[in-house]
């Protein structure tokens, strides 16, 4: 039986060095059965969306990039010792079958994510080939058999109940003879077989799915940062800790930009009541973040800024009533285009709303779908702050001398969107 889920994003693999500490980690917890999500290595799905680009303009051209990709994971491998052609004749597969199946096809989406999805098809044969060569019984398991999802290419949703029965059907058969499975975070494949992606940042997810699926005991995160802080340390000086914390609260902070984990990842565990621990893959001695159900519990104010978050105003032309209607016709505009709403306030004759920060192919998309009966206003590259259990006295030192256009307070939780400091 499976009880825990590990999941190790791209900084942990990053070096053969940090691999091998990964090697560590999964003997040290080698009593229990493992599954083990892993993300691509390093920066390497920018760097296949740069590739997914040149590909797009020039073919050629983007291939020679590729090529640069799978040399620089040719040249982990052999840091670790690995059989270099055996290596690279396992990885160049993946691009054939990708491209291959993509062939002739015009859909943008269906061809980045063939690309996109190579990172973790490369990091995870290399770390498998890495455990085996080290005498674990380790099997590479493709996640694409396992996670059913529609074809939004690039954010595809799940289908959670049909991917369930393959995780847990498939994995049960590899038990017998592999302690520990390998698979990609991030990864999924739609109805026509063809790869698709969970959204950026996705591997959390994949990993909470499993742990859902399998009903194991706790799901670890892996990563850089002791656990979920207060704030981020790379912005204030004193931040502290978060030992316990509830799945609302995470999936509130993660919501709004706490990037620690992905914030689809809290809901999959939430529902079965699995525990989620967030540690550091360094300071092995720190037990990070715990998050679950830990009962009453106060909180320390939460800061969490996200980057680059579009403001959008919306009056109707012939300065009618913003009413329900016209609000659903907005609302079904957000879907289709993609766009993912963070607050939004609503007055008699004008709607406003802050998104996520989305590409100018969606924005003009809803621009356009929107602009005949009604006035936009969109500015970008404003900031969101949102501070959990607040006190003003905090509050006021945060927006000192910044601009704010917009405020919106719930209970002690307040949100800002204030033009970003140059
Ligand atoms: N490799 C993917 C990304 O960078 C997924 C992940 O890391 O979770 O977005
Ligand atoms: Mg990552």
């Amino acid at each position: 039986m499976i009880t825990k889920v590990f999941k190790f994003g791209g900084a942990a693999i990053s070096t053969p060095t940090l691999i091998a500490n990964v090697r560590d980690i999964i003997v040290s917890h080698s009593s229990s059965k493992l599954v083990v999500i892993i993300s691509a290595m390093g920066r390497t799905t920018k760097a296949l969306d740069i590739v997914f680009s040149k590909y797009l303009k020039d073919k050629e051209h983007g291939l020679k990039l590729l090529d640069q990709v799978v040399d620089d994971h040719a040249a982990v491998a052999i840091s670790l010792g690995l059989d270099e052609s055996k290596y690279r004749t396992a990885i160049e597969r993946f691009i054939i079958e990708n491209l291959s199946a993509v062939e002739g096809s015009r859909n943008e989406y269906l061809i980045h994510d063939q690309i996109i999805s190579l990172g973790e098809l490369f990091s995870t044969t290399l770390l498998t080939e890495y455990l085996l060569a080290q005498g674990l019984l380790v099997k590479w398991m493709d996640v694409r058999n396992m996670i059913m999802t529609n074809d939004s290419y690039g954010n595809a949703t799940v289908n959670l109940p049909g991917s369930k029965v393959k995780i847990s059907k498939k994995i049960k058969k590899q038990l017998p003879t592999a302690s520990i499975i390998i698979t990609q975070g991030f990864l999924g494949s739609d109805k026509h077989g063809h790869t698709t992606t969970l959204g950026r940042e996705g591997s959390d997810y994949t990993a909470a799915i499993f742990a859902y699926a399998l009903n194991v005991e706790s799901l670890t995160i892996w990563k850089d940062v002791p656990g979920i802080m207060t704030a981020d340390p790379a912005l204030f000086s004193d931040v502290s800790l978060l030992e316990k914390v509830s799945y609302r609260e995470a999936i509130e902070m993660t919501y709004y930009g706490a990037k620690v984990i992905h914030p689809k990842t809290i809901q999959p565990i939430q529902n079965k009541g699995i525990k989620l621990y967030v540690r550091s893959f360094i300071d092995l001695k720190s037990t990070g973040t715990v998050i679950g159900d830990p009962g009453a519990q106060t909180y320390p104010p939460i800061i969490v800024f996200d980057d680059n978050v579009i403001l959008i105003s919306i009056t109707r032309i012939d300065f009618s009533f913003i009413d329900e209607e016209h609000l659903s016709i907005i609302f079904s505009k957000l879907i289709e285009c993609k766009l993912r709403m963070m607050i939004m306030r609503n007055s008699a004759i004008s709607f406003t709303l802050c998104i996520k920060d989305a590409d100018d192919r969606s924005l003009t998309k809803f621009h356009e779908g929107l602009k005949d009966k009604h006035k936009l206003v969109i500015t970008k590259g404003h900031q969101l702050l949102t501070v959990r259990h607040y006190e003003q006295k905090i509050l006021d030192d945060l927006i000192k001398d910044r601009k704010v256009l917009f405020e919106e307070t719930l209970d002690r939780t307040i949100q800002l969107v204030i033009e970003k400091q140059s």
